[in-house]
């Protein structure tokens, strides 16, 4: 396994996979920790969670150092990522006894109520775009609902998922109750067939989601996939043009591009177009890009070069079928992993920038005639993870937010999670929720307690 610097195209360290051996160790341990770690209190597991957020303070530097080396974010972006755990750490360990405090129902028993008990091992897969955050965001619910987690990240991200391993160990979480195990993706199954793992939760492509929910179904466990998207951000007549632009292009750099909720698709009201995709190209043009180790970078190069050659491939597809560019960005050369800002307008249905999420920073700009085509543009996506939608009236904003099918619709913001709210998707982006209320009871077993 490889940590591979993308701006610089030079390997840092190479990883041998665990072996069959030391998985064995980590299954048997995960076990044992957990007998005892369900038993603790949640002021203890408090305590515990508190710790790493503070650590997570106080590495953010060389955390975001780090993913500024593997995955190329920009280290101001890496700092924030760092902070956002930390505050997920402390909302959990602030709200996870009282989201899961017995729930008293009404029956014919003397007493009846749902007491929410922990599974076990949590298996996480997890992907290499925000390697701290997407972990995070599984792992605070689970080690306060009294679960332990295994986690399995991408393969090109072993330093970050050995340095989160680390700040739990250090933040007093017993041995075991957080493990990384470095392994490629043919040894999931295994994993997933072992008794010993309760439950696993996906964040990852569609491909990835689908193999590792078809083997959990085959032994029975529960899942959570968060999949991919291709958010539509529906630009009606009477927005507010400026900051929607603005707004626009922020949403499509989020990580140069490298966004679940990243919008994808601008879907913008014929009358206001030509004058929003003015906008928009300036305010694309403005972002730098950079070395992401450099304070003033505000985008780095795309995670891999193969990742790089997948994008330019899906822009020239659409050029092909009649796209046309209108910001021409792109590759420097084929087997870089850079690439600056494309938009394309005149996309449509068998172009890969209508169909397929585009996964780096190419804007797809469709233009509907009113309010109902472009309903129907922003949902004719397989995906359905987040959108948004910009108009100066807050009572259709929400009319038409309850009409997109989607898990999260923000009416003139840009679409991201919060610990408070639920994160989730509908059709292929996946299944289940994350963060919130919601997302502790993922992994949890919902006791019917009946007493007569
Ligand atoms: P990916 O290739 O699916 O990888 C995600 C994880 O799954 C990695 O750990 C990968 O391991 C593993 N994996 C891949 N194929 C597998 C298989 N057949 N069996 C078991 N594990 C497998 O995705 P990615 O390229 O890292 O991430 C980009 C995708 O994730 C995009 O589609 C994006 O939208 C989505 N995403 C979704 C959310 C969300 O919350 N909904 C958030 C972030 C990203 P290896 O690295 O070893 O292959």
């Amino acid at each position: 396994m490889e940590s591979y610097n993308p701006y610089t195209g030079k390997v840092l360290r190479r990883f041998k996979p665990h072996s069959a051996a030391q998985v064995e160790r980590m299954l048997a341990q995960a076990d044992k920790t957990f007998q005892e770690w369900r038993r603790t209190t949640f002021q203890e597991r408090a305590q515990v969670l508190h710790r790493a957020a503070e650590l997570l303070r106080e590495r953010q530097d060389e955390l975001a150092r780090i993913m500024a080396l593997e995955m190329g974010k920009p280290v101001i972006d890496g700092r924030a990522e760092a902070q956002k755990c930390a505050l997920t750490c402390d909302f959990y360990a602030e709200h996870a006894e009282q989201m899961l405090r017995d729930e008293p129902v009404q029956t014919e028993a003397r007493r009846s109520y749902i007491a929410h008990q922990p599974l076990g091992a949590v298996l996480a897969v997890m992907p290499w775009n925000f390697p701290l955050w997407q972990v995070v965001r599984f792992a605070a619910p689970a080690l306060m609902a009294g679960n332990v987690g295994l986690l399995k990240h991408a393969s090109n991200v072993p330093q970050c998922a050995l340095a989160l391993e680390k700040i739990f160990q250090d933040a007093g979480l017993p041995q075991g109750g957080f493990r990384t195990l470095l392994l490629e993706s043919k040894a999931v199954e295994p994993l997933i067939a072992d008794d010993r793992v309760r439950a696993v939760t996906l964040t990852g492509s569609e491909g990835a989601g689908s193999q590792v929910a078809a083997a959990a179904g085959r032994y029975i466990k529960k899942t959570v996939l968060e999949l991919g998207g291709s958010d539509a951000f529906v630009v009606l007549a009477d927005a507010d043009l400026e900051l929607a632009a603005k707004t626009a292009a922020q949403a499509r750099m989020i990580n140069a591009g490298q966004s679940c909720i990243a919008a994808k698709r601008f879907v913008v009201e014929k009358s206001v177009s030509a004058e929003f995709i003015d906008r928009m190209r300036e305010h694309l043009k403005a972002f730098q890009a950079g070395d992401p180790l450099e304070e003033q970078t505000q985008y780095g190069p795309l995670a891999r070069p193969d990742l790089a050659d997948d994008l330019a491939q899906q822009v020239q597809k659409s050029v092909a079928a009649g796209a046309k560019v209108v910001l021409q960005g792109g590759q420097p050369k084929a087997g870089s992993a850079r690439f600056a800002p494309v938009m394309l307008t005149n996309v449509k249905p068998g172009m890969p920038a209508y169909d397929e999420e585009t996964f780096g920073p190419v804007a797809s700009i469709l233009v509907a005639r009113d309010e109902q085509q472009a309903i129907r543009l922003a949902n004719d996506s397989r995906f359905g993870l987040g959108a948004a939608v910009w108009t100066r009236d807050e009572e259709r904003g929400q009319r038409v937010a309850r009409e997109l099918e989607a898990g999260a619709v923000f009416v003139n913001a840009l679409v991201k999670s919060s610990p408070e709210m639920p994160f989730g998707g509908v059709k292929k982006s996946g299944y289940g929720r994350e963060l919130s209320h919601l997302g502790i009871k993922e992994f949890v077993n919902q006791k019917s307690i009946w007493v007569a």
